[in-house]
């Protein structure tokens, strides 16, 4: 939402917290509040806590939601599974690298940095999973061990398993966006229609910008 004033606390690198206008941010509150985002797939859950100004330039300002309490809050009690919701936030950081590392790789079509493919094997390795058969004839999968953090890797690693060669994953390009999404369709560029819109506004303002600087 341009221009309504709304500020948020950012997170500029790994050291400097200081307040700026989120200036392409259409993250009202009332969706920080909410997070309507976060649905059944806990991958994208973990993955989609941080909000990038502009998702092109990963130096470019970002809204952390890991890192502030009341968000923290929001997104613990938002998740749709107890034992993510409850995970130890130094474990949740842990695991939020390695899953965005692998899914950013997914996007733009390039290998997993060794460290991230080495920590999710891992993680995964603790999460086998059986088959059971039931007398109906329908298969289903059950978790072995109870581990939360190896269910959620191999999840991750899950998103790999395409035979098309189509992206599974794609990251939003909309200012002020970045989340990772599913694509329903092939040629799904943003998450939201609403993110299309604001992107589509922002390049008619720059094309517009450059005119009159042309003039
Ligand atoms: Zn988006």
């Amino acid at each position: 939402m341009v221009g309504n004033g709304l500020m948020f606390k950012v997170r500029y690198g790994p050291y400097h917290a200081f307040s700026l206008r989120m200036r392409y941010s259409e993250l009202v509150q009332s969706d920080l509040a909410e997070m309507p985002w976060i649905d059944g797939d806990l991958v994208l859950a973990v993955a989609n806590t941080v909000v990038l100004d502009f998702p092109g330039d990963p130096t470019s300002p970002s809204l952390d939601m890991l890192a502030q309490e009341e968000t923290l809050a929001t997104w613990r009690r938002r998740v749709p599974d107890a034992a993510v919701a409850e995970l130890p936030l130094g474990a949740l950081l842990e695991l939020r690298s390695a899953i965005r590392a692998a899914l950013d790789a997914i996007d733009r079509i390039c290998p997993v940095p060794d460290d991230a493919r080495d920590q999710l094997n891992t993680w995964a390795a603790g999460a086998p999973i059986t088959f059971t058969l039931t007398a109906t004839g329908r298969l289903s999968f059950v978790e072995v061990a109870d581990d939360v953090i190896g269910r959620l890797a191999r999840e991750t690693l899950r998103s790999f398993d395409e035979k098309s060669g189509d992206r599974i994953v794609r990251r939003c390009p909309a200012p002020g966006c970045g989340m990772f999404f599913r694509p329903g369709r092939r040629d799904q560029s943003w998450c939201t229609v609403r993110c299309g819109t604001r992107a589509r506004a922002a390049r008619h303002r720059q094309q517009g910008q450059r005119g009159k600087e042309g003039r």
